[in-house]
């Protein structure tokens, strides 16, 4: 088995030096994961990197513009299916696939795991010990989070599971997994606190806690860091730590233990 990694020309505050493709063969016939946004270049070398192989399959890991648009248009042209979670605005997969599915790639085999957070339709696909892991891990950015709940539990979910390498959506390839998502946990914990800390400091707006959790970040990303701040919210009250009142948020007094 085979795996080569075509770099799409979209970079970004939010999708750093671009989106990675992956292809994976195994000699003889090949899937393309996350081949981007509509982009005839991109298309056409990764069309090039395939020389001779077999196409079997164009995999999404989520349906976000800078992963998902080409999946259908480029399944169509190489005349095999198109595999997601469930259809988004600019992708419908001809094949549904979720946590278990496998999809073989001629005596090689992906399974897909289904790693909610990032976004509800989120998948990463196994190889071996190798993970794609899309945007749910990413190399060298932190990731935007729509539900933080879902996101913890689905780095939990891939602790201790034996991986060695993790292939990303954006950024360069990971080594020791295991410290990567322990990193990134713990980096979400750090962040819980303080967005309670800045609450407990007065902030009383989304807004507000974005000036302050994240004044050392480039201000291009605080509408990013804007949704993160939400789904940390959401978990914050599900843990009853804070409230509303009126419009603004409160932190409620912990329990005495
Ligand atoms: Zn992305």
């Amino acid at each position: 088995m085979r795996i080569q990694r075509v770099l799409a020309n979209n970079p970004g505050p939010f999708t750093g030096p671009g989106t990675n493709t992956w292809l994976v063969d195994d000699g003889g016939e090949y899937v393309v994961i996350d081949p981007g946004p509509v982009d005839d270049l991109h298309r056409d070398r990764i069309v090039a990197q395939a020389t001779g192989l077999i196409p079997v399959g164009v995999l999404v890991t989520h349906t976000h513009i800078d992963h998902a648009p080409l999946a259908n248009p480029l399944a169509r042209e190489l005349g095999v299916p198109a595999y997601g979670y469930a259809p988004g605005p600019d992708f419908d997969p001809d094949l549904r696939i979720g946590e278990g599915s496998v999809v073989d790639i001629g005596q090689t085999r992906l399974a897909v795991i289904h790693t909610p957070g990032h976004a509800d339709d989120h998948l990463c696909f196994r190889l071996a010990d190798v993970l794609f892991t899309g945007d749910h891990i990413m190399g060298g950015s932190s990731v935007m989070v729509e539900d933080m709940g879902s996101y913890l539990a689905s780095l939990e979910k891939l602790r201790g599971t034996g991986l060695s390498r993790l292939n990303p959506g954006h950024g360069e390839d990971m080594d020791h997994p295991d410290q990567v998502i322990d990193w990134y946990l713990e980096h979400r914990r750090q962040r819980h606190e303080e967005i309670l800390d800045a609450i407990r400091g007065g902030a009383a707006s989304i807004d507000e806690i974005v000036e302050v959790v994240y004044r050392d970040v480039d201000p291009a990303l605080h509408p990013l860091a804007a949704r993160s701040v939400d789904a940390h919210l959401v978990l914050l009250f599900e843990e009853g730590r804070i409230a509303s009142s009126g419009h603004e948020l409160v932190a409620l007094p912990t329990n005495p233990t």
